[in-house]
């Protein structure tokens, strides 16, 4: 690019034989109206509303100029992707945050289907609810985002654009992992990490009180399935049977772990008799999926295969 144009807020792209001028925040990128147009449905109804014969149109450097309300980075990123296939990565080359947050809010606004299914690409968890708790049952120091580089431990950023672009069944377990392993102040006040303020957005702290709220009934529900041995305990159902202070501890271990989603631990089998270590690994994993299926449904937001069906509609 020529110095002149630099100097005159012109950003890459600008291309000589471009036919149309993108402003945003006082930068310009000269494209093409019929390639943003392949893209984008909405850039195609855009420019055909903007009439070159029109006196009143804004022209810079004999271009109609088209005005943007959105920030300058993620234009250059999404402008940047169309063009010269940047910010293409390997599926397991992590992509970072900004390019993240690029694709999906100007993906979404501007209907450019392929950027902001790659992104999506990048959160997804696979399709089954019990898949996905699988994955995070563990939670703790887990990476919840291992296709992403450079989001904030507690994944406040990836939380807000989700709900930003409808994505709700990726808020849903952001949030849930949220509520296990940041300390509540963090949800409440927001936090600093590397020199940066993070903070969630008014519905994703209400969307962590309501998971918190529901944790402490999950672990209520889980303890209460735990509560007898099985009804064919080798010690039978007297209060003097052994498998009562094993099903003890296990509760006592069920609230220690601060995780009550998390998998039968096999420490949970030592005192207990062989048919009480069955019924009740079996009861244990029943109650388990019925709570993790019903978490999206006690947030108000329907079942879990339906959350994203707005983010579907692109
Ligand atoms: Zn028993």
């Amino acid at each position: 690019m020529q110095d002149m144009t630099t100097e005159m807020g012109c950003l890459d792209p600008w291309l000589e034989d471009g036919n149309i001028i993108i402003t945003v925040q006082g930068k310009h990128f000269r494209v093409h109206r019929s390639v943003l147009s392949f893209y984008s449905e909405v850039f195609r109804d855009m420019f055909a509303v903007s009439h070159p014969c029109d006196d009143e149109e804004e022209m810079m450097d004999g271009c109609p100029v088209v005005r943007l309300q959105d920030a300058v980075a993620d234009v250059e990123i999404i402008l940047k992707a169309l063009y010269d296939r940047s910010y293409i990565f390997f599926p397991e080359t992590p992509m970072p945050i900004s390019v993240l947050s690029a694709f999906l809010r100007m993906g979404k606004k501007y209907v450019i289907r392929q950027l902001f299914k790659e992104a999506e690409r990048r959160l997804s968890f696979g399709t089954s609810p019990l898949v996905q708790l699988s994955t995070i049952s563990a939670a703790g120091n887990v990476i919840l985002f291992p296709r992403v580089s450079g989001a904030d431990p507690f994944n406040f950023m990836v939380m807000n654009l989700a709900s930003e672009v409808g994505l709700l069944s990726i808020v849903v377990i952001a949030v849930f992992y949220c509520c296990v392993a940041c300390p509540a102040f963090s949800i409440v006040d927001g936090y600093e990490y590397n020199g940066i303020w993070y903070d969630l957005s008014a519905v994703n702290k209400r969307y962590c009180f309501l998971v918190q709220r529901y944790l402490a009934e999950v672990e209520k529900q889980l303890s209460q399935c735990l509560a007898f041995p099985a009804h064919n305990c080798i010690y039978g159902l007297t209060s003097q049977s052994p498998c009562y202070s094993g099903l003890l501890s296990n509760i006592r271990s069920i609230q220690c772990l601060k995780c009550p989603f998390t998998l039968w631990m096999n420490t949970w089998d030592h005192d207990l008799c062989v048919p009480c270590r069955a019924e009740l690994r079996r009861k244990h994993e029943e109650a388990r999926s019925r709570l993790w299926k019903n978490l999206p449904v006690d947030l108000g937001l329907g079942h879990w295969e339906s959350l994203d069906k707005d983010a579907e509609m692109i």
